[in-house]
């Protein structure tokens, strides 16, 4: 397995020669200060190895890759009935987009994109406070990563609430159509908590084990369960750039506006990327371009 390090040193001194690095999330001040020219990736394989490149001890924003952790609470907590509300189908809009919400009566097309996972969050918090939901969120990240050293940056989640209004436009919408149950500020303070967790690549690779079937993965959620994240991720993990993601890459991902990538190659493997600046999409631009060498690379494209 020495090659595969070896290919994770050239990706990672091709991405910082490429230097193509994007503008790190503009909306959210905290993030919007973070150098772009950052680059980590780290792969846990089905051998129990785990392999790095870059700032691999880093940590950084997970965003939207929070949203996988959450619909796995969700999904051990309620099972299918999450399904009555939030569907299963690519939304081919931006991860903040109302557009659909109209059209289709409040039922938001995917748990990824901000509507579904507002509805996901809400579904998990279920009346608790949101201490309790975030709890245990952060708790299934640490037991998925084998490491209590995962927290949640306030300071993130308090500038996302500062600059959050189309998440709250989303909840107040989700309302009309009796799809948020909770008070709309607790289901929101949840979100942008959760979304502030931090991680390096190291920890969100090992958090992935179990999706992709790993040997030795902590045994947190059903095959059953890790089979539907997957397939969530494979349509809908990149928001409208989920169809590129999937012809470059060919593997099911979920991307963070904080640079984060999660990326399962099923059977074989569970790789974390990290480079902050972000493509047109709000997915990683770095990031996304190692991620299609890597699959390049080792042929772990599920196609
Ligand atoms: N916290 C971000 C938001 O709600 C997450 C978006 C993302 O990472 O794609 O706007």
């Amino acid at each position: 397995m020495h090659d595969l390090q070896d290919m994770l040193l050239r990706i990672s001194d091709q991405i910082y020669r490429e230097a193509d690095w994007g503008q790190p999330a503009q909306y959210i001040p905290e993030l919007a200060s973070v150098d772009p020219a950052q680059f980590a990736i780290s792969v846990c394989t089905a051998d129990g190895q785990t392999y790095s490149a870059g700032l691999a001890e880093k940590s950084f924003s997970i965003q939207s890759v929070s949203k996988v952790f959450a619909l796995i609470a969700t999904l051990g907590r309620i099972g299918d009935q999450l399904w009555s509300r939030v569907g299963r189908e690519p939304s081919g809009t931006s991860f903040d987009s109302i557009v659909l919400l109209e059209s289709e009566k409040g039922h938001p097309r995917n748990p990824f994109v901000n509507a579904g996972a507002l509805v996901t969050t809400d579904a998990l918090l279920s009346g608790r406070e949101p201490k309790f939901a975030l709890a245990e969120i952060l708790g299934l990240v640490r037991a998925m990563s084998e490491s209590d050293d995962i927290h949640i940056n306030s300071d993130v989640a308090k500038s996302e609430e500062v600059t959050g209004s189309r998440n709250r436009a989303l909840a107040h919408y989700l309302i009309s159509y009796d799809n948020l149950l909770n008070p709309p500020e607790l289901t929101l303070g949840t979100y942008f908590h959760q979304c502030a967790i931090e991680m390096t690549t190291i920890q969100l690779a090992k958090a992935g084990r179990i999706l992709a079937g790993l040997d030795g993965a902590p045994r947190v959620i059903s095959s059953h369960h890790a089979r539907r994240v997957n397939a969530l991720m494979m349509t809908c993990g990149h928001y409208d750039g989920s169809g590129d993601f999937a012809f470059e890459v060919g593997l099911p991902g979920k991307s963070g506006v904080g640079g984060g990538l999660l990326i399962i190659a099923p059977n074989v493997a569970s790789v974390a990327i990290w480079s902050p600046g972000l493509n047109d999409y709000g997915n990683s631009k770095a990031g996304t371009r190692a991620a299609a060498l890597l699959s390049q690379g080792t042929g772990w494209s599920i196609f």
